[in-house]
């Protein structure tokens, strides 16, 4: 029998969630780019990590490959947001292919610290996740000069070649938490250790994380929309817990969503990952509401109006609105 609840069921709506600035102009890229040149139109990797809007992209015409080989020569392609190497970059060139780069504006910043830094003779702790497709992006810009950092307790192994001339960078997509304590032991050992000119870790992941924090020690049960390769929305699930949810789960789809979780339930928390449509969050809301969550109280914990122009291969006019 079901556990009676006395408390006011109620949902606590994380803002902001959902997409960000670089995910909305890189999907908005490959449509542009299916409309402008016609299917198919080729994607290196998945233009963002959510399994809704790449299915959706496919439908409309893009195939997904993993590397620019695997592209007939001459056809256009699309470089995720998440950013390449420029081996990458050539290796396209090499076989003629037609490049729009759709990586996102903040994670160039990164790749310009790491070129910058590299040439004057840093070495670069870069803090981020091994085998991410962001981090590969980044390293390749700086392969020599590179020292991958994956968390905390690595910080406390890692071998440099010398100690004087160190910076960190990070990906955009981490704990804010995690990376500063990672920063913070490199630190102890490394005392010349120099922070980068300005934050790598992006105001959309800072945003939805602040936001989630403001939510998660009202919550009995957090609920993230947002796909397993997806770096932000994974980190949503960890600082929920952290910050005292009772129990937090990450989903693809409203479907997955369990009837147990519900047990003893009076309060849900919802977020979304930055590579996520909000009508992906529409359906929770609209379950919940069928479970008895009716009552929606939105947290809202800051403003987001930042907008990118197209990729340069894609504006249609000098300023680049679309
Ligand atoms: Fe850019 Fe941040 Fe969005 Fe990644 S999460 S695409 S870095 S704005």
């Amino acid at each position: 029998t079901p556990v009676e609840i006395d408390r006011p069921k109620r949902v606590l709506l994380a803002a902001p969630r959902g997409y960000c600035a670089g995910v909305d102009r890189a999907v908005i890229a490959v449509e542009k780019a299916l409309e402008q040149y016609g299917a198919p139109v080729y994607v290196r990797k998945q233009i963002v990590h959510n399994v809704h809007v790449v299915s959706e992209l496919e439908k409309a015409g893009a195939i997904f490959v993993d590397e620019v080989d695997e592209v007939p020569e001459g056809s256009h392609i699309v470089f995720s947001a998440h950013g390449v190497s420029p081996a990458v970059v050539k290796g396209a060139a090499d076989r003629e292919l037609q490049a729009i780069d759709a990586t996102c504006p903040l994670v160039t910043k990164v790749h310009r610290e790491a070129v910058r830094f590299s040439k004057q003779d840093y070495w670069i702790l870069l803090i981020g996740h091994e085998g991410h497709e962001e981090v590969e992006g980044t390293m390749g810009h700086a392969p020599e000069r590179t020292i991958l950092v994956n968390d905390p307790d690595e910080a406390d192994r890692i071998e440099v070649p010398e100690t004087e001339n160190l910076i960190w960078l990070s990906q955009t997509t981490l704990s804010v938490d995690e990376t500063m304590e990672t920063v913070r032991r490199l630190r102890e050992r490394f005392p010349h250790l120099k922070d980068p000119p300005s934050d790598d870790i992006c105001y959309a992941t800072q945003n939805r994380q602040v936001a989630i924090k403001k939510v998660a020690p009202d919550a009995d049960l957090v609920i993230i929309v947002g796909s397993s390769n997806s770096s932000n929305s994974v980190r949503l699930v960890e600082v929920a817990l952290e910050y005292g949810a009772k129990a937090a789960y990450r989903i693809d789809y409203a479907s997955e969503i369990r009837q147990e979780w519900f047990e003893g339930v009076a309060s849900v928390g919802v977020s979304s990952g930055a590579s996520v449509p909000e009508v992906l969050v529409e359906q929770v809301l609209a379950d919940l509401r069928d479970a008895g969550f009716e009552n929606v109280e939105i947290v809202k914990t800051a403003e987001e109006d930042l907008m990118f122009s197209l990729p340069k291969e894609l504006r249609t006019n000098a300023t680049g609105e679309r």
